[in-house]
């Protein structure tokens, strides 16, 4: 038998990092560079954020521009990666008796998955397949669904979270592209912290005196529980793949297991990204 697919968790940040080449977009390339022959790659987005647990099953995946604001290039980029409607079953089978509903014309892969994979997977010839997030249950499930889903990695198939450890969009301050508020530095060590020696034990960061202010909504933070629980249940210890921050109040950490990763050395973007004038950050939906 080969070995087991990585997982990997990803602050995904601006959509712009779809067309960027910064030190994040290098890391994720390297990730990917490291993954041999995947049968699929099965991404939680912080995007898909419904009222039930779903998976992607159709063969064509559409590729959803949901965001406001950004340039129309952004708007015209296309991620024709296929879907694997045998590996949506595989994912509902493997975390029974949990439900999981089959997603046959509704969703693809919104921003939150593309913008990453394109690096990840920049031939879009690795099939695609997203999972939703149920908003109604409470933290503990999305925990123990990604316990659930860590055999999927010795069937082939890589597993990756991709929101952001904190994210208050209520807090951007675009004037700072490679900043931090202190409440957003202090949340992510905790984090990572907590994902490098105990991530079976990640909710405690619930507790945490910045919690409020690094996580007003759970969105882009249950990614992470999702990592957290395959790691968990793999017995993978976590290793950090990238660490830093945007806008003030966005996290860009990045974690992996089961990969040896070759980090490229930190450079800054050539250029700023642009920012979205055309809405207030907290309708840009990044
Ligand atoms: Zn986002």
């Amino acid at each position: 038998m080969s070995d087991p697919m990585p997982a990997g968790f990803f602050g995904h940040g601006s959509p712009m990092n779809t067309l960027d080449h910064n030190r994040y977009t290098d890391a994720w390339r390297a990730f990917g560079d490291t993954i041999g022959n995947p049968r699929a790659v099965l991404v939680v987005s912080a995007h898909w954020f419904t009222n039930a647990t779903a998976v992607t099953a159709m063969a064509r995946p559409r590729t959803i521009h949901d965001f406001y604001g950004f340039p129309e290039e952004l708007f015209a980029f296309d991620y024709p990666a296929p879907g694997a409607p045998e590996v949506a079953e595989l994912v509902a089978d493997t975390v029974k008796p949990r439900w999981v509903g089959r997603d046959r014309d509704s969703w693809g892969l919104d921003h939150g998955t593309w913008s990453v994979l394109t690096h990840m997977f920049p031939d879009a010839d690795v099939p695609a397949v997203q999972l939703s997030i149920n908003a109604v249950q409470a933290l503990g499930y999305h925990l123990d669904i990604g316990a659930r889903l860590a055999p999927l990695l010795d069937e082939g198939v890589v597993i990756i979270g991709s929101g952001n450890v904190v994210h208050n969009l209520h807090r951007i301050a675009w004037d700072r592209p490679d900043g931090a508020f202190d409440w957003n530095q202090r949340f992510d060590d905790a984090a990572t912290n907590q994902l490098l020696h105990a991530p079976e034990d990640v909710l405690k960061l619930l507790e945490h005196p910045d919690y409020e202010l690094a996580v007003p909504t759970p969105d882009h933070l249950i990614p992470l529980l999702y990592f957290a629980g395959v790691a968990a249940a793999s017995g993978s210890r976590p290793e950090g793949l990238a660490h830093g921050y945007t806008y003030g109040s966005l996290s860009m950490t990045c974690y992996t297991t089961g990969a040896a990763p070759r980090t490229a050395a930190p450079h800054s973007s050539s250029e700023p990204q642009p920012r979205p004038d055309a809405a207030p950050p907290e309708q840009t939906n990044i």
